[in-house]
């Protein structure tokens, strides 16, 4: 090449050695890649589609926000901030109405849709890489939710009506008197983990969004509900008669048809109290679950008690499901803060796992040799079993095979207190240490919201 096309500058370099920059980059720049020059924009918009299905490699923190910060206006309101595992760097982006430090996320998908709660306990599905948002059906809609709204049409509470306690249905008398709630506490009562069954999509030329579902694990029984792309409300899965299995966990399925095809909406496997596993067809409207997997007790006490003993479920592989039991004890102990018992915080002290195939049909004790080298992302809000991507040299920095990745997940703080350290952490399989995410230390002295694990994307 000679030097005078060497000066010709950015805009004028040969369109594949952009795309060659392009397939390297990591997401936020990929984010800023288009706004350089229109030729940079043509190469980026070319690539787009490539790159919405490249699969994320190194997930982000959300970090929590810290309350004792004098406020920075509405531009810092409107901002939230993401520990970069690999790069060990913090990016801050600015996220759509309403203020992300007022939103809970209750979902996190490999897909990179976090399903969010506002403090009005309204969810939204939210991309917060590119600021894609949606609604899902409001609040008030759940079969057990009544909003009780001021002449201003505005929701000034919440009744939650109890009275499936016993699986016999509302019939004459409700069974538990309907309690009333804040319209900010609905979400910390009810939302126990929100699963993106399938990513919402956009289809020229209305550019309106189709093919998404989500289901809602609710509290206090653990009921399943569900929205898909143009429901206005939500609906219950499992029936509302039978009595409650009190779902802990699910995670959708990966799933094609015998000719290859895939769906909108993929099964969902669900997992209950005592660990035993069903699948279901969220496409169908009213089609019951199939039983897939027997109960699965670990070694704690009280392991059907989310108390000591949290369970969570990912697919290894079509046919192969691991069940991840987190061992916690109370953390309260060691704070001066003494919490209300309802707001018992936990710390992880270690995991069992065990692995259920088709051909045995049985649970077995396994170890994290069974992950082959991914990592698990396991909390409130994520069930997820991701490969390590590696570079040329074997080496993703930042993020382990072999590890499970923990976020928060204890009660959560209805008091937005700050003196209770989240119990985020990275658990080593194989010597079994527990630390705090590399540069997270100081991020993670604040509680709210709870920190979440976000797969960047530039889907959506
Ligand atoms: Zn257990």
């Amino acid at each position: 090449m000679s030097m005078s096309k060497l000066a010709r500058g950015w805009a004028d370099l040969p369109r594949d050695l952009l795309e060659s920059v392009l397939a390297r980059l990591p997401v936020p720049d990929l984010v800023r890649f288009p706004a350089v020059c229109t030729a940079w924009q043509s190469v980026h918009a070319a690539a787009a589609a490539r790159l919405r299905q490249a699969t994320p490699s190194s997930p982000w923190l959300m970090l929590p926000f810290n309350p004792t910060a004098r406020a920075g206006g509405v531009a810092k309101l409107s901002v939230a901030r993401f520990l970069s595992l690999a790069e060990g760097r913090v990016y801050v982006i600015r996220q759509p109405a309403p203020a992300a430090r007022d939103r809970l996320c209750v979902g996190s998908s490999a897909d990179g849709w976090l399903v969010t709660a506002d403090a009005r306990s309204e969810l939204s599905l939210l991309n917060p890489i590119t600021g894609a948002q949606l609604r899902l059906p409001p609040a008030a809609t759940l079969p057990f939710v009544d909003a009780r709204r001021g002449a201003d049409g505005r929701v000034e509470s919440y009744g939650l009506r109890s009275c499936f306690a016993d699986g016999g249905g509302c019939g004459e008398e409700a069974l538990v008197p309907t309690e009333t709630l804040g319209p900010d506490r609905l979400r910390y009562e009810v939302y126990e983990k929100a699963i993106v069954v399938s990513a919402p999509r956009r289809v020229p030329p209305c550019s309106c969004w189709v093919g998404y579902a989500v289901l809602l694990i609710c509290q206090p029984l653990g009921r399943l509900a569900v929205a898909r792309a143009g429901d206005a409300e939500w609906a219950l899965l499992d029936d509302a008669d039978a009595p409650a299995r009190c779902w802990v966990d699910a995670v959708r399925a990966s799933f094609s048809g015998a000719d290859g095809s895939r769906r909108d909406h993929q099964p969902v496997y669900t997992v209950d109290a005592a660990g035993r596993v069903d699948a279901w067809d969220t496409d169908a409207a009213t089609t019951p679950s199939r039983a897939v997997a027997p109960p699965c007790g670990c070694s704690a006490r009280s392991c059907a008690m989310s108390a000591a003993c949290r369970k969570y479920l990912v697919e290894l592989s079509p046919g192969r499901l691991l069940q991840v039991h987190r061992l916690r004890e109370t953390a309260h102990a060691r704070y001066a803060w003494e919490p209300r018992p309802e707001h018992m915080e936990y710390t992880t002290t270690g995991v069992e796992l065990f692995e259920w195939t088709a051909a045995t049909g049985l649970w077995a004790r396994a170890d994290g040799r069974v992950l082959g080298g991914r990592a698990l992302y396991l909390g409130k809000s994520a069930s997820l079993c991701v490969p390590v991507d590696v570079d040329d040299a074997g080496w993703c920095p930042g993020v382990r095979g072999g590890c499970v990745y923990f976020t928060d997940d204890g009660p959560w703080s209805h008091d937005r207190c700050h003196e209770v350290t989240p119990d985020v952490g990275v658990l080593d399989l194989d010597d079994g240490s527990y630390r705090p995410p590399r540069g997270a230390a100081r991020d993670l002295l604040w509680k709210w919201p709870p920190p979440v694990w976000v797969f960047p994307s530039l889907a959506g």
